[in-house]
């Protein structure tokens, strides 16, 4: 998109964005009103259920000959690819304005969405399903009632086109300056040499042109992950069956513990992806792909610099742990680094040198009862 439409959509989101799913424990019951609500342009059905007989929803929408397959939520703990879908339901239903964009994306596409594969991990706000499975590491062993509905789902429908929803840790950055990654991206790869296919080299440029997109609103905020082949992911194997996957991660950025940037961003991510399949999905832009910044694992929430450590100079790097208590989120501190971290950055930024420690566990006694 343009400067002028990404404008538009800025200046109009926070009127037409979906109410309420505010939250970051997002559950199944949190979206049943929006389901129950939406228009006659968007087909709901019941898919299947979850080990825990939990409804899986799939909403299609569009008129188009391009397949589009997206899911949200295959991690449970991870809904702000949800939120951004429901923003992108709601921009399609309640805001008027960028008509010409809407019909170019519902003339040439059908999507086929479905938000929140993993309900039981949702309400319980874990990764894992209900019996404890990674679904993202579960694509050829199918053991999880969710894995074998998704893949169901992509036989019937033969996508062109996938997008796997998730949130990254606040741990990964951007190179060189060590930014908060509040947006990253994956062109999974096929085998271990990473072969750029020409599956990939798609793929690689509907990624190509969301960054554009997105660089316009989060400058140097925006990573690449590690294309490194991993046998049982779920992108990696939609990928080498033919279906180009494009993997985001929703991330964070300076404060916002609830993620209503990179809910913007996956909303945005996602309207730009579709436009580019959409009108210029001929265009190869895949180069473009590898200027994209590499992911790095240097940001943390809080650092304390210059702390003693038995008789030592350090530093402390907390980052906060997420976990439900009495059924409320609640972000715990916890000591994930006791290094130098001269190259990290973080959204607190403390000194500590007149801290002085006997031994890493009182660090970690001292950082639970100041940061908590
Ligand atoms: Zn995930």
């Amino acid at each position: 998109m343009n400067e002028k439409e990404v404008h538009i959509i800025i200046d109009n989101y926070e009127a037409f964005r979906a109410e309420n799913l505010d939250e970051r424990h997002l559950t199944l019951e949190d979206v049943k009103p929006y389901l129950s609500s939406l228009s006659r342009d968007f087909n709901l059905s019941k898919i299947g259920q979850s080990f825990e007989g939990r409804d899986i929803n799939k909403i299609v929408f569009g008129n188009g000959p391009v397949r589009i397959l997206l899911w949200t939520q295959m991690h449970g703990n991870e809904s702000t690819g949800t939120r951004g879908l429901f923003d992108l339901f709601s921009f399609f239903e309640k805001f008027d304005g960028l008509r010409t964009l809407k019909d170019q994306i519902l003339d040439r596409c059908t999507i086929h969405s479905i938000p929140i594969l993993n309900p039981d991990g949702a309400l319980a706000y874990t990764r894992v399903n209900a019996q404890g499975i990674d679904l993202n590491r579960d694509v050829i062993d199918k053991k999880a009632p969710e894995s074998r509905i998704l893949q169901d789902i992509l036989q019937q429908i033969k996508p062109d086109y996938c997008f796997n929803l998730h949130d990254q840790r606040t741990i990964f950055s951007v190179a060189p300056d060590n930014n908060t990654a509040t947006m990253s991206f994956l062109a999974p790869s096929v085998d271990v040499q990473r072969s750029i296919t020409k599956g990939r080299k798609k793929t690689m440029s509907v990624i190509s042109s969301i960054n554009k997109t997105l660089q316009q609103i989060m400058p140097g905020r925006i990573g690449r992950y590690t294309d490194e082949f991993y046998p049982t992911a779920t992108g990696d194997n939609f990928q080498k069956m033919g279906f180009n996957t494009i993997l985001i991660e929703a991330g964070h950025s300076k404060g916002d513990y609830l993620r209503k940037e990179s809910r913007l961003g996956t909303f945005l991510a996602l309207l730009e992806g579709l436009r580019f399949i959409s009108v210029e999905s001929g265009s190869d832009q895949h180069q473009d792909y590898f200027n994209i910044p590499n992911n790095e694992k240097k940001y943390l929430d809080i650092i304390v610099r210059n702390i003693g450590l038995q008789g030592n100079q350090t530093d402390i790097g907390i980052l906060f742990i997420e976990k439900l208590k009495e059924g409320k989120l609640v972000f715990e501190p916890s000591v994930n680094q006791l290094k130098n971290l001269a190259d990290f950055n973080a959204d607190k930024i403390l000194e500590g040198k007149d801290l002085e420690f006997n031994d890493e566990k009182d660090v970690e006694i001292w950082a639970k009862n100041t940061f908590n």
